[in-house]
């Protein structure tokens, strides 16, 4: 990794690992353990924001440029040797357990909190690059839910192979589907490869097919791909998603050097997005969350949480 790279990460509160992984508090984690406050998929799906680890075992690489995206882009380069799933989710841990030190002596920090996210249960799989290009990635599954650990992966879909020969899967895929068009996604998600679209409407393709909790999230960039509601309802039938979250850009980090506050969309205008997108999908909005900018599509009396849904794989 460069090193003026790496001195930019640290600054910005990432730890990393072994020159590929990294671990960095999220902002929710922290509102959780000092205000009570956690983050949407707390309501959604049950988890809990001061145990998450937020983290990614591929901080190397991603396919994409994305306007919308927050994190430091374009420092790319080849892993000389990648870190075991095991030792590598034990470093993570103790960089995090490490982070959080500050928190003890603060009065507004609850001690059992203080203990319990001395033990995150929680792993978002979702901090920076392309995760699924971690090539131990599902071992690395296999041994969070070995301990207990629920795991959401986040990925932008240009890794149809990949998802295809992971033998575990995570509890709960995200695949970002941020166009309704290749010429749309071009523009927004900038593509370093040639075949990117083409990718993703394999990944689409394979998504009814795998042992997981699905969601497609849309996240919506007003004036770039906000609208074409029809053509983001063809995709999302391709896919068949168990859920739906369209989400709204937030003007933060990398991003505010490429788009503008008025890139933001109202939380009306996603949940008008979304109630067209769910009357051409058959599903309705069955959670929000306001500050967040997000809805969530599916079904009435759906069961969300995560461990409910895919307890099965865990092992306590
Ligand atoms: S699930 Fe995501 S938003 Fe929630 S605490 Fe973890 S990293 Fe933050």
């Amino acid at each position: 990794m460069d090193q003026q790279y790496k001195d930019l990460l640290i600054k910005q509160q990432y730890r990393i690992y072994n020159d590929h992984a990294a671990v960095k508090l999220c902002h929710w984690m922290k509102e959780s353990m000092l205000h009570e406050r956690h983050c949407y998929k707390q309501d959604f799906y049950g988890i809990e924001s001061h145990r998450c680890l937020q983290m990614t075992p591929a901080i190397n690489e991603c396919s994409h440029l994305c306007s919308f995206c927050w994190r430091v882009q374009g420092s790319d380069f080849e892993v000389k040797e990648w870190a075991e799933p095991k030792e590598m989710l034990d470093a993570l841990i103790n960089e995090q357990r490490k982070l959080i030190q500050g928190f003890k002596g603060d009065p507004r920090c609850d001690r059992k909190r203080f203990e319990e996210a001395m033990n995150p249960n929680q792993v978002a799989i979702s901090l920076a690059g392309e995760p699924i290009t971690y090539p131990y990635l599902s071992e690395f599954l296999k041994e969070c839910h070995s301990r207990g650990m629920s795991t959401f992966l986040v990925t932008n879909g240009t890794y149809p192979e990949r998802m295809a020969s992971l033998e575990t899967l995570p509890m709960k895929t995200y695949v970002t589907v941020a166009a309704p068009n290749e010429e749309v996604y071009r523009k927004v998600c900038r593509p370093k490869i040639k075949d990117g679209w083409q990718k993703i409407m394999q990944t689409l393709e394979l998504m009814p097919s795998l042992d997981t909790s699905t969601v497609i999230r849309h996240t919506l960039v007003k004036g770039h791909n906000l609208g074409w509601v029809d053509e983001y309802a063809a995709l999302d039938k391709i896919a068949e998603p168990e859920l739906i979250e369209p989400k709204g850009y937030v003007f933060v980090g990398g991003s505010r050097m490429r788009l503008s506050m008025d890139c933001m969309p109202s939380f009306q205008e996603i949940t008008d997005f979304a109630n067209e997108l769910g009357t051409r999908v058959g599903m309705e909005i069955i959670r929000q969350r306001e500050d967040s900018r997000v809805v969530l599509l599916g079904h009435p009396g759906q069961e969300l949480d995560v461990r409910k849904v895919h307890g099965q794989k865990l092992s306590d």
